[in-house]
């Protein structure tokens, strides 16, 4: 019989499996707690269960922790990006970022992409699988456990797009912020579609108080439909009437993203058309110079550029705030995660 992957489970569905072995409920919290609170990553590490139950957990579990088969150190600003390895020998990445307020991590929820925006790295290849709630955990766990630290803000900005792996998404946001483990709090978890609309709806009814950010990067549809193929599925009408609904829902002010591209959406007249599209409803949007990926072509535009754009929209009523490039000497910045070395 397969054994079975004991850190996606929550802690009702441990507690089970726990007394189906004929072993003590209180057994199961010592367990979740040595996984999901002090990063354990094999049976041994747990010094307060005999050696008899240690080896009856081996026999019925396994822990799927993320291997460090790269960390690299950016010398500008000490954003760490790791490469792990899953059990299956695929790939991910995730980076690590030093803020004021703490350290935030990127997290990835599939080894690659198939959403196919033509910005981004991650999408080169396709998606070869989708992560496991205890993948995308353990990226934060190996993280925390290499540094040293405590991560206080995750962001589900790596590779893949979240919500096209909802099940093990959702698992994943109610684990990290479950009292038994990191306990991290909702408002410091941020989910980051492409927008595929009926899981936003899903998203809101969880009423779970993520922050959702929306990759827009166009406020019209034959323009985002060639930046983001998604878009001929779900065209921007269609996605707004979602957030809507999500921030009428949660109460929560959603986040736009909008990568500026050289000659494709950069104009002012770009900014103006995005300006009314977003005139008067809660939201803020995160202006992204594009990170150039040498296979996809597409330039980047200048710091003045996008003050401009900015300018733009305050002047027409919108929120607007430039993200800050990190870790730019070790490709580490938006959509420059790959699932392979290079
Ligand atoms: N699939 C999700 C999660 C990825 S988040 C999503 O689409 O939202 C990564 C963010 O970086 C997204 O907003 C994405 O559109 C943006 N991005 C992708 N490639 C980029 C690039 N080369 N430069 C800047 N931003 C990029």
């Amino acid at each position: 019989m397969a054994k079975v992957d004991i850190a996606s489970l929550n802690l009702s569905e441990l507690t089970q499996a726990i007394t189906a072995l004929g072993l003590p409920k209180y057994r199961a919290q010592q367990i979740y707690q040595w996984i999901h609170k002090k990063g354990a990553v094999n049976f041994d590490e747990m010094t307060n269960l005999s050696k008899e139950l240690r080896a009856q957990l081996y026999d019925n579990f396994v822990i799927f922790s993320c291997g460090i088969e790269k960390k690299l150190v950016s010398c500008y600003d000490n954003t760490v990006k790791y490469l792990f390895r899953l059990y299956d020998g695929e790939f991910v990445e995730s980076v690590v970022m030093a803020y004021k307020y703490g350290y935030s991590i990127c997290v990835s929820s599939q080894v690659g992409c198939n959403m196919g925006c033509a910005f981004c790295a991650s999408t080169i290849g396709g998606c070869v699988r989708s992560l496991s709630a205890s993948e995308i955990l353990g990226q934060v766990y190996a993280a925390q456990r290499d540094l040293g630290i405590r991560i206080s803000h995750v962001v589900m900005m790596g590779m893949g797009e979240p919500l096209d792996n909802y099940e093990q998404t959702l698992r994943f946001l109610h684990m990290i912020s479950d009292e038994n483990g990191l306990n991290i709090s909702a408002r410091n978890l941020s989910v980051s579609t492409c927008g595929i609309v009926p899981r936003i709806y899903d998203l809101a009814n969880e009423k779970l108080g993520v922050t959702l950010s929306v990759s827009l990067h166009a406020a019209e549809d034959a323009q985002r439909s060639r930046l983001m193929p998604v878009n001929k599925r779900w065209q921007i009408r269609a996605l707004l009437q979602a957030v809507r609904y999500y921030i009428e829902t949660t109460g929560r002010r959603v986040s736009f993203e909008y990568t500026l591209v050289r000659g494709q959406n950069d104009s002012a007249q770009d900014a103006k058309r995005l300006a009314a599209l977003l005139g008067g409803m809660l939201c803020h949007v995160n202006l992204i110079p594009v990170n150039e990926v040498s296979e996809t072509g597409m330039k980047t535009v200048d710091q003045t550029h996008v003050r401009n754009f900015q300018a733009v929209l305050q002047r027409n009523g919108v929120n607007a705030t430039i993200r800050r490039t990190l870790g730019a000497d070790i490709n580490a910045s938006c959509g420059q995660l790959r699932k392979t070395i290079r």
